[in-house]
């Protein structure tokens, strides 16, 4: 009998994410990878544009990452961490806060972007409740994407991903992204709630999922400004935008106020393995500081701040820290400036934006939503047979790709996109 191929094996017995299994094709089997490169079984390249799901930042199997987490594998796999520490938890949390913004005082680990969120919603929920006034209400961006666990769904935009969910999902106020002509309006909005308000959660500058919406710090600033004014606590969530992607290493840096928790996962390993962190202020911390055992924050997960994980976000820091690599992320962002002004003319090109080392296009559609549906599996498609993973978001592609890609690589992506101007 003829062997069954990966593909087929997968097909029998895995449930892929975001995928309907009925009509889904068969997934792309990867046996390797190599820099910006994902090799599948029949040996062909796919030039990885988005990151493998924004994670990755220094190339697949970087040997450097791979050595330190063999070193630590032959070390300390693995120890609870209520009770216990280990070395690379307490270096990287050191490490981090070195990095981050200089309010940020305490390093919270989880394992994945979600429970990021999850952990910081929690600790804002009750740093009310410990202080005696409870708050219940959370202010989030329409478009907004935070997670898929019921928190982090629940400070996400309302969409097909969480309508069978929504009679679960806590009560939210959504508002429009901050511009000129709106700030004064929304500030409004957040001081009509302002007692009820527990938390604002926030992609800083670039909303990922919601179709790489990027807008202004300085409105940004003036929103974290007036919470402030309002006693409203504030969440970065720099699940996608941290180490590096917005050209500088957070983008909070890109403002003058300090967020007063912070969440990150994806780049923070290399996107080498899971690892959620969130980072609060000396006042929260503080707020669960007591006799009373009831004012803990009862939350962990088994492999919270597993060594060998912390091991690959101390060895993804020493890559990303390197001076080649900042030169790498200037690189990135002027070359995809001068694309960007290249072809912001074509008439398929609605909106071209970029923020760092994040471009991002919208494509002429018109009115036709059926041709757009299907517009995007034709893009995504047209790249794949070109050999580049790009995976459209609607009518919105864009690219996202480790710092380590040559110009010859962003050349050929560059290429590609403008013959698929002219091809669809
Ligand atoms: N926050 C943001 C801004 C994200 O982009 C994502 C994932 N795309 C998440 C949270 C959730 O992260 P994860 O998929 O690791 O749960």
């Amino acid at each position: 009998m003829a062997q069954r191929s990966l593909a087929e094996r997968d097909q029998a017995v895995i449930w892929h994410p975001y995928t309907q299994m009925q009509t889904a094709a068969a997934p792309i089997p990867i046996v390797r990878g190599e820099g910006v490169h994902l090799i599948a079984e029949d040996g062909t390249k796919y030039l990885d544009a988005i990151s493998s799901w924004w994670v990755n930042i220094h190339g697949h199997a970087h040997p450097y990452i791979a050595e330190k987490v063999a070193e630590q594998l032959r070390t300390l796999e693995h120890v609870i961490f209520a009770g216990f520490t280990h070395p690379t938890a307490v270096e990287l949390a050191e490490r981090l806060l070195a990095i981050l913004p200089d309010n940020q005082k305490r390093v919270f680990y989880s394992d994945n972007g979600s429970t990021a969120v999850e952990v910081a919603l929690k600790m804002c929920f009750q740093y009310w409740s410990n202080s005696g006034q409870p708050r219940t209400k959370v202010i989030a961006f329409h478009d907004s994407y935070h997670g898929d666990t019921f928190g982090a769904m629940a400070v996400s935009a309302r969409s097909a991903f969480t309508k069978p969910f929504e009679q679960f999902l806590f009560d939210v106020e959504f508002i429009d992204l901050p511009n000129a002509e709106n700030i004064t309006r929304l500030k409004e909005q957040l001081s009509a709630f302002s007692f009820q308000l527990s938390a604002f959660i926030f992609e800083p500058l670039v909303q990922g999922a919601g179709g790489m919406n990027m807008y202004e710090a300085k409105y940004l600033d003036e929103l974290l400004m007036h919470c402030k004014k309002e006693g409203i606590l504030t969440i970065a969530d720099e699940v996608m935008t941290g180490f590096g992607r917005t050209g500088k290493l957070f983008a909070s840096d890109h403002l003058t106020q300090q967020p007063d928790l912070m969440c990150f996962s994806k780049g923070i390993t290399g996107g080498t393995m899971a690892l959620g962190v969130t980072t609060c202020a000396g006042k929260i911390y503080d707020a669960f500081l007591s006799d009373d055992k009831l004012k803990t924050l009862f939350h962990g997960h088994s492999f919270t701040a597993n060594p060998v994980t912390c091991s690959a976000a101390l060895a993804s820091l020493d890559l990303l820290l390197k001076p080649e690599t900042i030169a790498d992320i200037s690189r990135i962002e002027e070359s995809h400036r001068s694309f960007a002004a290249r072809i912001a003319k074509h008439p398929k090109v609605r909106t071209i934006r970029q923020t760092g080392t994040i471009l991002a296009m919208e494509w002429e559609t018109g009115d036709n939503t059926s041709y757009f549906n299907s517009l995007r599996d034709d893009l995504y498609n047209f790249f794949l047979r070109e050999g580049i993973i790009l995976r459209p978001l609607g009518n919105i592609i864009y690219i996202m790709a480790p710092y380590c890609i040559t110009n010859d690589q962003l050349k050929y992506i560059y290429q590609k996109i403008e013959q698929a101007l002219e091809q669809f």
